[in-house]
């Protein structure tokens, strides 16, 4: 990180589970508890939108999404969203992609934020992509259309079967460009096209730096695996970055 002079940050589910979320992959996930969702939750969503958000505010969504809801509801920041904030402040990282819908990267005060599979605390207008803090997750009845457009409004979670917004992933595409160390934290490297993004930043030149308990599939790419938690090895880089 010192050698280099644009870092860009990738955080996946590894980093929220140290603040109470479940993943929804692997051991403990909600997938692997409740089973694989079906995966056209986006066609169902833009057949019958009010329908869709009443189920919701009534509580009638799958198991695995109401569990997640709960977790997200009471979740905090740890130790690592923090000093990733603070490596920002200091210049040490220049921005922060991540996989994560919580919105803790941004409670925590990440600036320079790419959020690409939405936040669960924002709507989105699927037209034009404005977006709108809900400062909640359970909205009590379906949202209005865009004030703008007038085009439907969603969560701005991505869902499955629905492209990432064009404006994040032209934002996450700029930031890999720029980058020429990229440091993976909590990421598996298999969901597309977040881990995409890993490869060709290495394909680039970029020193790849992965932070993860287990191996993965980026360990391969990385030249320096930590194998070690979020929330212990980031503040430890932290101190050893300021000191
Ligand atoms: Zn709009």
């Amino acid at each position: 990180m010192d050698e280099s002079t644009y870092v860009v940050a990738m955080t996946g589910a590894g980093m929220s589970v140290e603040s109470g979320i479940p993943p929804f992959r692997g051991v403990g996930g909600l997938w692997t508890k409740y089973g694989t969702p079906r995966m056209d939750g986006y066609a169902d969503f833009k057949k019958d939108p009010i329908g869709w958000w009443n189920r919701r505010a009534n509580k009638e969504a799958d198991a695995h999404i109401l569990e997640l809801r709960d977790a997200l509801e009471g979740a905090k920041p740890h130790a690592g969203h923090y000093a990733l904030a603070e490596m920002e402040k200091r210049g040490a990282i220049q921005s922060v992609i991540t996989q994560n819908i919580d919105g803790l990267d941004e409670k925590a005060g990440l600036k320079n934020l790419i959020e690409i599979h939405g936040n669960r605390t924002k709507l989105r207008c699927i037209e034009c992509n404005e977006r709108i803090s809900l400062g909640s997750f359970v909205p009590l009845y379906a949202p209005k259309p865009c004030e703008k457009c007038d085009g439907l409004v969603k969560f701005d979670t991505v869902m499955f079967g629905e492209p990432i917004p064009d404006d994040v992933m032209t934002a996450a595409r700029a930031e890999i460009n720029k980058a020429d160390c990229v440091i993976t934290i909590g990421t598996s490297g298999t969901v597309r096209p977040a881990s995409g993004l890993v490869w060709i930043a290495e394909s680039a030149g970029a020193t790849i730096v992965e932070i993860n308990p287990n191996k993965t599939k980026l360990t391969a790419l990385s030249k320096i695996s930590l194998r070690s938690k979020a929330g212990s090895a980031l503040p430890t880089l932290l101190n050893a970055l300021i000191n």
